[in-house]
């Protein structure tokens, strides 16, 4: 058998997969099937925050799967609880649902905001997304995703929503007063978009005119959140109280959970029978991820800190980088070489860099060492600096 050609064969054709199998790792390194080692700072998009089969990690997860593995929410388990609890704790929200990813928790958010807009006489009000937004997969969130390109092939995508420019306030304002609406709901630092944070003007101006209309205020911190910018949810950078805060990648370590956080407006509009899900708050997702949330302490945050001004300092005016952006250890590097080439050649000698659009994007496990991080860095710059082809 080989995975390679079987890949191609059998999976569907959704990913342009990079040319190599992962069969191991241990914290940023991983390791494909000729043995040869890679530093990752990808973290699987934005997941593995401590890298590779962290053992502190997997004894908690461990530990979790001799209790039980799973049960229907018909019933009462601890481990969900408790990381709700710790979420509510940490945030200053009120209640949580749990879903099973990024796309699935922003689709519990549109229901909620939907819901919460007929319970204040405004029935089918819509919800307002910016421009070059990305919010996931489904049929809901691909409308709130403000990027055509993602429509184009699956129309009619679902109604509701209206797209708004990023940092232009007096274009959301004009949207507002023309249209009932729901909900804003928006990235800190647009991910997928290039990794470009939004202005804070612009975030507090969106928060200060969610207030006056009584508007919900959505963050998408599914890429952003759980230490990713530098703060344990990335809306803290900008002083904002959100109504609704959803979160996935990052927040299980490697195991697929989604959260939804209601703030005090929200946390009563969800009422049993509207909404569930069979694996949501699945006890060993949850035993993980509330490892994770715990370890994500000033320590750890003061570190992120450090490690993106490291790899600022080392990238910004280097031979063949344009520019530099995002926050934390999320990181957009604009090239004069083609991203794809870098990162082939990243790739050859030993590190794991993605895209976003045409930058590079950097997203470490939030524990690298420093030495292992400078080390990438230097294959980064060398292949920036390189010539094109
Ligand atoms: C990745 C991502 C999603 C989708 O998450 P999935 O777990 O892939 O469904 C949604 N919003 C943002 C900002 C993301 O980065």
């Amino acid at each position: 058998m080989s995975v390679k050609t079987d890949d191609k064969k059998y999976i569907a054709n959704t990913y342009a997969r990079f040319p190599v199998e992962i069969v191991r790792g241990s914290g940023a390194l991983a390791y494909d099937e000729n043995g040869k080692e890679y530093i990752d700072l990808g973290s699987g998009i934005a997941v593995n925050i401590f890298g590779y089969s962290d053992s502190e990690w997997i004894a908690a997860v461990e530990s979790q799967l001799h209790s039980f593995q799973h049960t229907s929410n018909l019933y009462n388990t601890a481990p969900c609880v408790k990381l709700a609890r710790a979420l509510c704790e940490r945030t200053g929200l009120k209640r949580v649902f749990f879903a099973n990813s990024g796309a699935e928790a922003n689709e519990c958010a549109i229901k909620t905001a939907r819901k919460y807009a007929e319970n204040h006489g405004k029935p089918c009000a819509k919800i307002i997304t910016l421009e070059n937004s990305f919010h996931g997969r489904t049929l809901a969130t691909l409308a709130a995703t403000g990027q055509d390109s993602f429509h184009r092939d699956f129309l009619p995508v679902t109604d509701g929503f209206l797209y708004a420019p990023a940092n232009d306030i007096a274009a959301m304002e004009k949207l507002v007063e023309n249209n009932d609406i729901a909900a804003i709901m928006f990235e800190c630092v647009q991910g997928e978009g290039g990794v470009l944070p939004l202005e804070k003007d612009f975030v507090r101006g969106m928060a200060a005119l969610a207030e006056k209309r009584d508007i919900l205020l959505i963050v998408d911190e599914v890429q952003t959140g759980n230490g990713r910018t530098g703060a344990l949810y990335s809306y803290m950078n900008f002083g904002i109280t959100p109504d609704i805060v959803t979160t996935a990648k990052g927040l299980g370590g490697g195991l697929p959970i989604g959260a939804v956080m209601f703030g005090k407006k929200t946390s009563e509009v969800l009422q049993p029978g509207m909404h569930g899900s069979t694996f949501g708050g699945n006890p060993v997702c949850c035993a993980g991820a509330l490892n994770i949330l715990g370890r994500i302490d000033d320590k750890l945050l003061e570190g992120v800190a450090h490690k993106s001004e490291l790899i600022v300092s080392a990238l910004s005016g280097a031979p063949g980088v344009k520019s530099v952006t995002g926050m934390g250890l999320m990181l957009g590097v604009e090239t004069e070489r083609d991203a794809g080439d870098i990162i082939s050649e990243c790739m050859q000698n030993g590190v794991l860099v993605i895209k976003a659009k045409n930058k590079l994007r950097l997203l470490p496990p939030l524990n690298i060492g420093d030495d292992l991080l400078i080390k990438a860095l230097d294959v980064i710059k060398a292949a920036c600096a390189g010539k094109a082809e």
